[in-house]
């Protein structure tokens, strides 16, 4: 029960009407704009969470409404059978960015995009003798079954197996024991470049590099699911970029469409024509208006110099949030609007529930690490409103 007929009623009827697989949201988010959401009931809160990474711009930006607009009036859908501007443009200014030449495939997921990339590299370990694959214990990549298959959560992984492919898993961040692991009969690794439902648990320095150096000894092909990180969450364009570590395929959705659905691979390289004609496809992949979206944000994170401006709140966020001394405050971890706020207990769910009381959304991720990921847009007064609010939502949290 909440403090509102409406928000209950609704969620009765969601909890009747939908499987059980989600538990009941504690909010029914009616509209938005800019930074801020109203609930069902008009109230406002300022919006940290973004819808999980997604909503880059905020929520209604001119720019996403005008693009979105357009489109669905231009051609709302053309199918594979048929090109559109749109997906087109989006390959380009993506290549464009990543600055390395390579091909794009368009999915309308994260899982799916990381099903593609399984399929490349699937079809490159039987054509070269490689069975196995290696991803990242406490790694998170999907629900579909061959991304379920390399996430390295196992409450989430062990109802659905056995798998098709054999997956190994090593520690995130040990250099040494991915070196054990990766043979000549590996045929892909899969890491995230910073894990994101494990708790935004960034690796140590050179990490990535060094992933890069164990590939190309043994010929297996790096996988960066940047499915979380990439389109300036981090403060750049794409974390990968950040190490300087070009992967042989990349994996792109959430913060991508701006909250309209697309995921992205990509393939560089010999990985970039893996697939031949027929290998591969999706009937709502590279959907111009998804497309057309993701074109606005990218356009404007660079329009208006979103990426510095995400380096630079960010910042302050985490800063102003590291600064502040409590007992239930552990640390910050993570990389510009990307950040893990570490509990000294698992008091998560209850800092969400004191923090959605105080008008803020933000994520119980783990037990004891919350999940902020505000929009890209987010202004420097609303950063400081969270962090003043902040060492109270501690305090009744811990109560
Ligand atoms: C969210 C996420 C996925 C899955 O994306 P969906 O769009 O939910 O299928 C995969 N990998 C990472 C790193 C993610 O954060």
């Amino acid at each position: 029960m909440t403090d509102s007929p409406v928000a209950d009623a609704l969620r009765s009827r969601f909890e009747q009407a939908f499987m059980p697989n989600y538990g009941v949201p504690p909010v029914v988010l009616a509209r938005g704009e800019g930074c801020r959401v109203w609930d069902a009931d008009g109230r406002e809160y300022l919006d940290f969470i973004g819808g999980i990474a997604v909503s880059s711009l905020g929520h209604a930006h001119p720019a996403l409404v005008e693009a979105v607009t357009s489109q669905v009036t231009a051609i709302a859908h053309t199918s594979n059978l048929f090109l559109n501007e749109p997906e087109i443009l989006l390959a380009e200014r993506l290549l464009g960015l990543l600055g390395v030449p390579g091909r794009v495939f368009f999915a309308n997921s994260g899982t799916e995009a990381n099903e593609c990339a399984y399929k490349m590299a699937r079809k490159y370990g039987k054509a070269e003798g490689r069975p196995y694959f290696v991803a990242a214990e406490n790694g998170f990549h999907g629900r579909t079954m061959g991304a379920l298959s390399l996430t390295g959560k196992t409450s989430i992984r062990e109802p659905f197996g056995p798998f098709p492919v054999d997956v190994r898993f090593v520690p995130y961040g040990d250099a040494d024991a991915l070196k054990q692991a990766v043979t000549e009969q590996c045929a892909a690794v899969f890491l995230e470049p910073t894990q994101g439902e494990a708790g935004v648990v960034p690796p140590p320095e050179g990490y990535l590099r060094a992933a890069r150096e164990i590939c190309d000894s043994t010929g297996a092909l790096l996988v960066a699911d940047e499915i979380q990180s990439a389109v300036g969450r981090t403060g750049h364009w794409f974390a990968h970029q950040h190490e300087g570590v070009v992967p042989d395929i990349l994996t792109l959705a959430k913060g991508l469409g701006g909250g309209l659905p697309i995921g992205a691979c990509v393939g560089f390289g010999r990985a970039a024509t893996i697939f031949v004609k027929g290998d591969h496809g999706s009937t709502f992949g590279g959907n111009p208006v998804s497309c057309a979206a993701a074109l606005a944000v990218l356009s404007t994170i660079e329009r208006d110099g979103l990426l510095e401006h995400v380096r630079t709140v960010g910042a302050a966020l985490a800063g102003g949030l590291a600064a502040v001394e409590h007992p239930l405050l552990a640390g910050v971890r993570g990389r510009g609007l990307w950040l893990g706020v570490v509990l000294t207990r698992d008091r998560a769910p209850q800092v969400q529930a004191a923090a959605q009381r105080a008008g803020f959304l933000v994520n119980a991720l783990q037990p004891d690490a919350v999940r902020l990921a505000p929009p890209l847009v987010v202004g420097a007064a609303e950063i400081g409103a969270f962090v003043e609010a902040f060492p109270a939502i501690l305090t009744e949290a811990d109560a």
